[in-house]
């Protein structure tokens, strides 16, 4: 791995505290971090380098895996920081940060390696590419790559000017869109378990799968972000990129070789094969839900319209399940069924792939016959792998059962998903990021979704707060014969 600078925007905000430091921590207990770094934090504030350490120091003590630092080992680490305020928004303030990042490179004789890190609000993602470029950040004699964090755009229209923007100052190969689900460790296992499963690779089809269901439920609310929520909604946060790329993941072929430009394009081979919905027709695939009043967790919450920022008439979808076809030889007629929600009954992220029974007739009564084999992929919170088969319970007169056989590898101790994508970023492996054409292709298809919702032709159902979602949902599948598998 080569040695550079790590350049953080939005040093002073939240998701760098939760996530990024105590990643990059991690990253540096397992001897993963370049041989030199330096990493420079930018945000608002004005801030001396000690206090910028110090909290650094904090966050690390409150949401790293691993809390308790030795004292030491942390102060060598936080030595690597400095910081700088700026306003991104005025390009003669990127003339110190460049002087800060040239100097320590000087000091540390580092090699024009730089990574900029985008975790800021973003408005400023396309300010920032282009100030980059103009104070001459971006002209290093080594490489150059740009993170840059969720969302990717309103819509098709502004994700491909924000692409364009961010053309004009990064190339493709150069930048790495976060989507956080594909750093879930389980997510990354997928093309393992085909690839190197002939059994799985030998039943990935049609011939053999009846369903996939793909969840992604929260308990949560809006918490604070309603600003930003009650103008995105549930396909917009969820459903655009992490669902469809979960999709991606569980419906892609294994490719010749494991590259991640071979990953990516099967990839979009499959966003390609997804059956575009007209406007119309949106409604018989897509349910739309907002949650009301309820209990989750033992604990009474208000509806969404009464969440404090929320509009009171907001018609903000916080719940959607979706029938996906992907119009492909090997997965003709196998309904891929997606559904994300917030305040739904428990936090669970999961992709539950349901088998055929071909025996099926052979039951002339319907409590004879056997449960479905189900292969499960927990994602979120729990991790692991769970397979459920039929076997002959000798306790209950040899009826048959199903039992799970569960997979489950030991979880202790588990990179997080921004260990792993911050690893893959700084080794310069794009495989787990977000290709501009998977990108690009996702808000294709969403977009007869969005205007469907826009001009009320799909109704907005209300669902109760700590419940599996809006009725509806349930009969989504039950018109093609099965249900949600799982729900507690
Ligand atoms: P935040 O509001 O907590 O932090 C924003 C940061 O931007 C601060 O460091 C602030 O100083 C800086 N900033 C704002 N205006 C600036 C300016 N004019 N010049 C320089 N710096 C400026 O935001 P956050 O929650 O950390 O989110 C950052 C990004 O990550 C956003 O794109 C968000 O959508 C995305 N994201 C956040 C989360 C999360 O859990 N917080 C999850 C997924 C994606």
């Amino acid at each position: 791995m080569d040695s550079m600078t790590f350049v953080l925007f939005g040093s002073t905000g939240d998701l760098a505290k939760r996530k990024i430091y105590p990643a990059l921590y991690n990253l540096y207990l397992d001897k993963k971090m370049p041989p030199a770094f330096s990493i420079v934090g930018v945000g608002r504030r004005e801030w001396s380098d000690e206090e910028f350490q110090a909290s650094i120091a904090q966050s690390i003590r409150t949401f790293s895996r691993r809390p308790h630092p030795d004292p030491s080992e942390l102060e060598t680490f936080l030595a690597a920081f400095r910081y700088c305020a700026v306003d991104v928004t005025d390009p003669e303030a990127f003339h110190p940060l460049l002087s800060v990042v040239t100097q320590r490179e000087t000091e540390l004789g580092l090699p024009e390696n730089r990574m900029f890190y985008l975790s800021v609000a973003p408005e400023f993602f396309d300010v920032i590419a282009a100030n980059i470029k103009a104070c001459g950040l971006g002209e290093t004699t080594g490489w150059k790559r740009l993170i840059i964090e969720k969302p990717f755009g309103h819509d098709l229209n502004s994700a491909r000017q924000l692409n364009e923007k961010l053309s004009a100052a990064f190339s493709e190969e150069e930048i790495y869109r976060i989507d956080h689900y594909l750093g879930k460790p389980m997510v990354q296992n997928l093309e393992a378990l085909e690839f190197a499963n002939p059994v799985f690779q030998a039943l990935w089809n049609n011939q053999y799968i009846a369903n996939v269901q793909i969840t992604a439920g929260e308990t949560v609310g809006v918490e604070e972000r309603a600003g930003y929520y009650d103008q995105a909604g549930a396909l917009r946060d969820m459903v655009q990129n992490h669902l469809l790329q979960m999709l991606m993941m569980t419906a892609m072929h294994v490719p010749k070789r494991m590259t991640a430009s071979d990953i990516r394009a099967e990839k979009r081979k499959v966003m390609e094969a997804v059956r575009p919905l007209k406007t119309e027709d949106v409604w018989k695939h897509v349910v739309r839900g907002q949650y009301g009043a309820g209990e989750v967790l033992g604990k009474k919450v208000v509806g969404y319209l009464e969440e404090p920022g929320v509009r009171p008439d907001s018609q903000t979808d916080t719940f959607v399940a979706a029938r996906v076809w992907i119009d492909d030889p090997f997965w003709q007629g196998v309904p891929f069924y997606i559904r994300t929600g917030k305040r739904m009954k428990e936090k669970s992220t999961r992709i539950v792939i349901e088998f055929k029974n071909p025996l099926e007739k052979l039951y002339r009564q319907k409590r004879e016959k056997p449960a479905p084999n189900l292969l499960i992929i927990s994602v979120n919170p729990d991790e692991g792998i769970a397979l459920q088969v039929n076997s002959k319970n000798p306790s209950n007169r040899g009826k048959i059962e199903p039992v799970t056989v569960d997979f489950s590898a030991g979880t202790e101790d588990v990179p997080e998903a921004y260990e792993l994508l911050l690893f893959d970023a700084l080794r310069g492996d794009s495989t787990y990021f977000a290709h501009w054409k998977e990108v690009e292709l996702s808000w294709i298809w969403v977009e007869p979704i969005l205007q469907a919702f826009r001009e009320n032709l799909v109704p907005l159902h209300e669902y109760t707060a700590g419940s599996h979602g809006p009725k509806q949902a349930r009969d989504l599948l039950a018109a093609d014969g099965f249900s949600w598998w799982l729900d507690k």
